[in-house]
Formats: structure tokens, sequence, C-alpha cells
């Protein structure tokens, strides 16, 4: 039954279940100005009409989250507890269902205006991969992968929002066999399975945000696929890191998982040895992992299930580095975990290593086999993680579509 008085009565299994209420910006059409939304099961809570008499009415008028999430942790347990008891009160039904939308033939947009953006390279399996795939001859690690989580600023204004096409990007490669450089699109085309960090609370220039404040700044999460240009990256990446390689597009999730939903999915991280730095450990309250299982399909078929808790670095980790140097925060600020690959090879979150750089095709159900992107290529990246009261979370997807060069 989908009649509208059924609306607020999801399984505890739903993805976008009560539990949930991951926050998006939704319009009646592409052009048409976004509204920030709140997402229960298949519809779209209009926040700037439902929230209209609250505290937080004003920053909720905008069609990005940056006003809402400059106000800090307190307005967003606020709200959230807010919705909670509306969305849960039957008494209030008729109430909520005026403002929801069925997100059928709406428009999702990303929600944020990004700031700075940062990806990190926090997977230990991961990093060992790549170390063994472009350094075959030395450590897998650098010796500074387990002193700090390394990271790169990246470029905030090609982060796009899931269901963008991406065009295939062009450049300059020089695979060590080939004499010269050459120009033209991408021939190593790959994805990079990752979580997205949104960032709320700006602090001063000068300033740094300790491992264990982190978690004040930390809003959300939201699935994140770092589009990487293989060809392009190994030949220009030495010796100042990611550069056009990466900065052509970036996809994230059209809705944004509030940190206080993925409570129950917080886990211990993996031992870390040696032991970091006291400004990387604090008290311990900031060295959590999440619980969070990816999947990763390439046109429909799943080929890999990157598990978030192995990751290496903790969210506050990653935080609590990028401004101990006295950078400052923007709220809209946004860092990814870097590419998640788990120990297993079904585990790996990017082709690079699905393929071993090309050289060990993988076949799908179909008998197509695979290594890179090809034109067309729709890559999918969901997730799920263990939401309260027994309840399972799922991400919003993030997907994407290549599309030849222009
Ligand atoms: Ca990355």
């Amino acid at each position: 039954m989908t009649s509208s008085r059924h609306v607020l009565d999801l399984p505890s299994d739903h993805p976008f279940s009560l539990h949930h209420l991951p926050y998006g910006a939704v319009s009646a059409g592409p052009d048409a100005t976004p509204r920030l939304a709140v997402r229960v099961g298949d519809h779209a809570l209009d926040l700037a009409a439902f929230a209209a008499d609250t505290p937080w009415a004003g920053p909720l008028a905008a069609p990005v989250l940056n006003p809402f999430l400059e106000l800090g942790p307190s307005a967003w347990a606020g709200l959230r507890e807010h919705l909670s008891r509306a969305l849960t009160d039957p008494e209030r039904r008729a109430e909520v269902e005026e403002h929801l939308r069925p997100l059928a033939g709406m428009t999702t947009h990303l929600p944020l205006e990004v700031r700075d953006y940062v990806d990190f390279y926090a997977s230990e399996q991961h990093a060992t991969n790549v170390g063994r795939i472009f350094r075959p001859e030395g450590e897998p690690l650098t010796p500074n992968w387990k002193h700090l989580p390394i990271g790169y600023h990246g470029r905030s204004s090609t982060i796009v929002v899931s269901g963008t096409d991406i065009p295939r990007p062009v450049g300059q490669r020089k695979a060590p066999s080939d004499p010269q450089p050459t120009f033209g699109p991408s021939t190593k085309l790959d994805i990079e399975a990752e979580l997205g960090f949104v960032v709320g609370g700006s602090t001063p220039l000068g300033s740094s945000v300790g491992i264990d404040e982190a978690a004040d700044h930390l809003f959300g999460v939201a699935l994140f696929n770092d589009w990487s240009a293989r060809d392009l990256q190994a030949w220009e990446y030495v010796p100042l890191g990611p550069f056009l390689g990466k900065s052509f597009a970036s996809s994230v999730a059209a809705w944004i998982t509030p940190m206080a939903a993925l409570e129950t999915a917080r886990v211990e991280l993996p031992p870390q040895d040696p032991r970091p730095l006291p400004y990387l450990t604090g008290s311990g309250a900031g060295l959590f992992g999440l619980d969070i299982t990816m999947e990763v399909s390439l046109n429909g078929t799943v080929v890999s299930r990157p598990p978030y808790r192995q990751m290496y670095w903790s969210p506050a980790q990653m935080l609590a580095h990028l401004t101990v140097n006295g950078a400052r925060l923007s709220s809209g600020d946004l860092f990814a975990s870097g590419t998640v690959s788990g120990t297993q090879r079904e585990q790996r979150g990017s082709f690079l290593e699905l393929s071993w750089n090309g050289t060990e095709p993988f076949t799908l159900p179909d008998g197509s086999e695979h290594t890179f992107l090809q034109d067309g290529d729709t890559v999918t990246i969901t997730a799920t993680a263990p939401g309260p009261h027994g309840s399972t979370l799922g991400l919003a997807e993030v997907t994407g579509t290549i599309r030849p060069t222009r």
C-alpha cells in the first residue's frame, strides 16, 4: 500500500527508516531552487516549511546546509530530536504529511556548498596494494604512513552530486616504456570507493581542532567516488601528489547521513602500532571506526564489498591532523577517507586493485572481462550500517556514468 497515510509506516530495516533521517536538497525540476529536506522512506520532508517555527528556521530556509552546519552540534542534535519526535508521534501525522513529497520525479542537488576538500589515504590495505603496484621494488607503505593520516587538498568545485555524468578526462601520460609523453583521453579511468565526511562549525586561522573536539565538527557522512585517471596520475604525481588525474570530477551521494544515526555503527579501530603522537590519540574518545559495509556495482553487478571497519585512521584523527598546523575549518568543508579496501580481493575499492593495474582482468557473471572503465559504464556505490534499535541503515547511493571525452 502506498496511500499517504502509510508513508511513515516504514519497516526498521528500510534503508531510510525513521532511525536514519539523512539531509539533502531537492527541487521539483532541475532548474528550480533547491530546498533542504530530510529523507523519510521514499519521500522528502521539506525542512524550511516543517521547521518554520523552530530556532533553526532561518538557516534551514537556505538552499544548502552550510548555514545550519555553522550552528554546531547542539543545533544538529536539536533538529534531529525535533524531527524524530514529530515523525514518530501518531497524533502529528497529518501535520507531517502536509510537508512530505514523493521523491519520484524530484531532482536532487548537492546539499552543500563544498568549501575546502581534502582526500585522505586511510586504508592500510589500499595503500599497500597501490605501493605494490607502483613501487614493486620498495616497501609498500611509505615510512610516514603509520605516523600520520596522509592526504592532499583537492578541487572542491568539481565535486558533483550523485547521478551526474562524468566526461572522460584528457591529459598527458607516459608509461615507463614510452619514449615520450602522449596526450589524449584517459585509458585508465578508475573509481575510488570512499566515505566522505561533512564538517560543520568554523574555526579561526591559527587554531586547531584537537582530537577530542573533532567529533563536535563531524556532522555526517556520504558515500563518495573519487574518479581517478590512473595514466595521468602515474605520470604527474611525483613529487607533489595527485593533481589533474583526480580533479576533473568527484561524486558524492545526494543524502548526508548524520553522525548521530551512526552511533550504533561505531567500532574499535584496528590496532595502531606504532602508537601515533599524542595529538592523534588524545583521551582515546576519537579513536573509533565505523561498521559500514560498502558495495560497488559495475553496470548493475556487484564487483566488490569494501569494509569501512578495517580503515586504519579514524575520522577524528583525520580532522585533527588536517587542522594541527593552524588551518581553519569552514562549515561545508568535506574530507574523504581515501579508497576503502579490505584484505580480501573481493573487498578492493578500486579497479586499479581489482584488476591489478589492468594485468588481471576480472570477469562478471555475464562473461564480460573488465579492467578500467569504458564509456557508458555506470558505477554505483551503496552501503549499509547497523542502526539504532536493531535497524539497518542504507546510506544513499553515489552513482555516475562515464561519457566520452567532450
Ligand atoms: Ca582518493
